[in-house]
């Protein structure tokens, strides 16, 4: 299986959307807990590094292209 890598500002697809309807979710704090914020709604959700790779489906844009 192949790593999911991430940085800080990608956006990414969650394997759950976000109750507004949006799931493109861009990275705006990285550290022990990952910082998300919905493009859909502005929301921000703060998640557990572990919990964050457990529910990242996919990285859609890599901030480094
Ligand atoms: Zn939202």
């Amino acid at each position: 299986m192949v790593d999911k890598e991430f940085q800080l500002h990608d956006i990414v697809q969650m394997k759950k959307p976000h109750p507004c309807g949006e799931n493109r979710w861009k990275i705006i704090r990285m550290g022990m807990d990952i910082r998300i914020k919905c493009l859909g709604c502005d929301h921000s959700v703060m998640i557990p590094r572990r919990e964050f790779t457990k529910k990242l489906k996919k990285v859609l844009e890599s901030a480094s292209n």
